[in-house]
């Protein structure tokens, strides 16, 4: 995938365009491999392209009889960028997309071929889906999956020595219309959140008609590169992602060297090329630097609209992967890679934009922006409140276990940070907010005698797990490889909810004869009054707080299987089938599959961590008790022994456990006792761990964590 430098250069000065300069000629090159509305008003008819915009620019009903025409279009561009194949690109109940093939090829009469790509190839693909995680929503013997086109996520080119191939994104859907994948909900969610935030727009008098309000996302991805010859060697990081066993180093992250470090050049060199093929294919990677652990890393981009954000974030997960091994590199997603150091999460960066085009969540300097921000703002808080537990759910995995809580991630309780600034102008609000006279006379929204706000209205505050910063939210808790999508579908709906339940006791009050500015003003404090326990300020990380939240009534939800239970919760299912988002089957088959996930994540990882112990670890273990048996056999009476004895001892003792506790770990593998084997392989790698800091280096058969972290470059 993507282009070497010298390529690009070679490219450019081939078609006579950059002369050498890859960076002047950047926004040329941003985005060639997609097919963007730039590309579609090149070479479409104008009837076409108009129906097509109005799609993707206002999510409006794609005209169906235009597709064959833009799949002709759409065939030809790709033939000319090389590619033979075309694929349904989605999303389905994994953490990964998916892909399948097919040729342009189809028989002409001659009994040659011809290249085909029909309007039909384009709208509907039918993937042979019957193993696809489903739930139960489908049995194998009725396994019809069908994805469909997505305009408003453009198609791409994924190009690379081997082939090229024109991927289209696509939702996935079964027989009935039941989601079976990612990107379904999520698409849902966004429709239920424009519904409302519109409705809310109409009360403040701005123009709806035929205009939409939609959510913005900017996902800040975190990431490991390890040389590739470390990760072949541990069958833990190939397996499962993460390193199973494994002692801290004595230098890890403790002198604060690395954050934001100078770039070391074959690490430049993977971002370099990351950033290339990024733009190529229409990504904005905006910044990229040294994160907090040694050999850790983040690629955030410029926010866009929320599903093709996701999509790009999905992608940018693909070519990170595939771009580390051309680079002698591997890329660990994983949410804890290394033990006892920092995971990597993807700060979920969040705001909405409203009919009149704007960021509802910019505070803004004049009292109409302030009043609508305002709103949103108590309408998230209200949200994240009620659905604390819902929202928690969607950044359940076994693998964010192991990062949530621990010391440099947000805890498992959400709560919200606002800032000093926001906070004192909550509880003005909660104690009556208005004391002065309204400023000017055109504008009618309520609290307009609040202060203008200035830019910059909160603090840093890196412990808090819902985070106001500027004029977004930055939900924290989603892990490094998680698809951003259950998150943001859940913030949608809940905060569609939430200004549902403003609109209405708006509207009843207006209806009333209620003058609006009194009604919103009372609709607000009374938000905040109800809603306030759910923001904080401090530290996250105390005990202080954790007993705290309790006294308020916060849940703690400390891993996926808690976590998964609040799926059940009557208001949870209710508020997603209220707004369309997924049915009660949905939900119930969602629950499933991630509970089969997590086990099954739980029982590969017990396997893996027995085969390791039994067949590498303890036998080097074994064979250094032998060596110190024999050398002190051989020293005999001859020489002092005392401290080899006692090392020995030590050795062997430590054999004993790692023997005793892989035998506890292999049963409660057989069990599928997702609980024990978490127990099991945690006293597993104590003992372990402890033994590789007695073994001899050149005996450990696995590379250290000092390796690994610190020989990447
Ligand atoms: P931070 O203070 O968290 O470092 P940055 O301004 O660098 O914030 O932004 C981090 C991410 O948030 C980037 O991906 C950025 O594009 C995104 N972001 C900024 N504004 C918005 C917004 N209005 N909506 C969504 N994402 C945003
Ligand atoms: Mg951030």
């Amino acid at each position: 995938m993507g282009h070497a430098r010298e390529e690009v250069i070679q490219a450019c000065s081939e078609e006579s365009c950059c002369n050498g300069s890859f960076s002047e000629h950047l926004p040329e090159h941003f985005g060639e491999n997609v097919f963007s509305l730039k590309v579609m008003k090149e070479v479409l008819s104008p009837k076409a392209y108009v129906s097509i915009e109005k799609t993707i620019k206002e999510g409006g009903k794609l005209d169906v009889s235009i597709a064959d025409e833009v799949a002709e279009a759409m065939k030809k561009w790709a033939i000319a960028k090389g590619a033979t194949h075309f694929t349904h690109w989605f999303q389905p109940m994994t953490h990964v997309t998916a892909e399948k093939h097919d040729s342009f090829i189809d028989w002409d009469d001659k009994g040659g071929v011809v290249l085909n790509f029909s309007g039909k190839n384009l709208i509907q693909g039918e993937p042979d889906a019957s193993s696809f995680p489903s739930g139960g929503l489908r049995a194998t013997f009725e396994a019809r999956g069908y994805t469909g086109w997505d305009p408003s996520s453009p198609a791409f080119i994924k190009e690379g020595p081997e082939a090229t191939t024109l991927c289209i994104p696509t939702f996935y859907i079964g027989y009935h219309g039941e989601a079976l994948d990612k990107k379904t909900p999520l698409l849902r969610s966004m429709v239920a959140l424009s519904k409302q935030v519109c409705r809310l727009a109409k009360l403040f008098g701005i123009d709806v008609a035929g205009k939409r309000a939609y959510c913005t996302l900017g996902p800040e991805q975190e990431y490991f590169l390890i040389d590739k010859g470390h990760y072949q060697a541990r069958m833990d990081l190939v397996q499962t992602g993460r390193t199973l066993f494994g002692g801290k180093p004595a230098k890890h992250q403790q002198q604060e060297d690395h954050y934001f470090g100078a770039i070391k050049p074959r690490i430049m060199g993977f971002m370099e090329d990351l950033d290339r093929t990024l733009w190529s294919l229409g990504i904005p990677s905006k910044t990229r630097h040294n994160e907090v652990a040694p050999a850790q890393y983040e690629m955030a981009p410029i926010f866009e609209e929320l599903n093709m954000a996701v999509d790009h974030n999905m992608i940018v997960m693909e070519v990170m992967r595939q771009l580390a091994d051309k680079h002698g590199l591997t890329c660990l997603l994983h949410e804890k890679p290394f033990a006892g150091i920092n995971g990597s999460g993807k700060h979920n960066n969040w705001s909405v934009v409203g009919p009149d085009g704007k960021n509802w969540l910019y505070p803004g300097k004049t009292p109409h922006e302030n009043a609508k921000f305002l709103t949103l703002l108590c309408a998230v808080i209200k949200a994240v409140d009620t659905y604390a537990d819902l929202l928690r759910v969607t950044v359940a995995s076994a693998g964010n276990d192991h990062r949530l809580g621990a010391n440099e991630a947000p805890p498992a309780i959400v709560s919200i940070f606002l800032g000093d600034q926001l906070t004192d102008i909550i509880e003005q609000i909660e104690k009556g907010g208005a004391k002065s006279s309204k400023e000017g006379t055109a504008i009618h929204v309520g609290v307009d005698s609040l202060p203008a706000l200035a830019k910059d209205t909160t603090d840093r505050n890196r412990s808090s797990t819902f985070a106001f910063t500027g004029a977004k939210f930055e939900f924290r808790a989603v892990g490094s490889n998680m698809n951003p999508s259950a998150a943001n579908m859940v913030l949608n709906t809940i905060v569609a909810e939430a200004i549902s339940g403003i609109c209405d006791q708006l509207e009843a009050d207006k209806a009333a004869g209620k003058d609006f500015n009194t009604s919103l003003q009372k609709v607000l404090q009374d938000t905040i009054k109800k809603h306030k326990k759910v923001v904080f300020n401090g530290d996250n990380y105390t005990p202080a707080w954790h007993a705290e939240a309790k006294k308020r009534g916060l849940p703690n939800l400390k891993n996926t299987p808690e976590a998964l239970e609040a799926i059940k919760a009557k208001k949870n299912i209710q508020v997603l089938v209220k707004h369309g988002v997924l049915s009660e089957t949905e939900i119930a088959s969602r629950y499933e599959i991630n509970k089969h996930a997590y086990n099954t994540v739980l029982v590969l990882e017990g396997e893996c961590a027995s085969t390791i112990a039994r067949t590498q670890l303890i036998p080097a273990g074994i064979e250094y008790q032998k060596q110190l048996a024999d050398t002190i056999k051989a020293v005999g009476g001859s020489g002092k022994t005392t401290g080899q004895k006692k090392l020995l001892k030590a050795v062997s003792g430590l054999i004993d456990e790692a023997l005793s506790e892989t035998d506890a770990l292999d049963a409660a593998v057989a069990k599928h006792d997702a609980a024990k084997i978490f127990a099991s392989m945690g006293r597993l790698r104590g003992s372990i761990d402890e033994l590789e800091s007695l073994v001899p280096a050149n005996i450990w058969p696995l590379p250290s964590y000092a390796e690994m972290l610190l020989m990447n470059v």
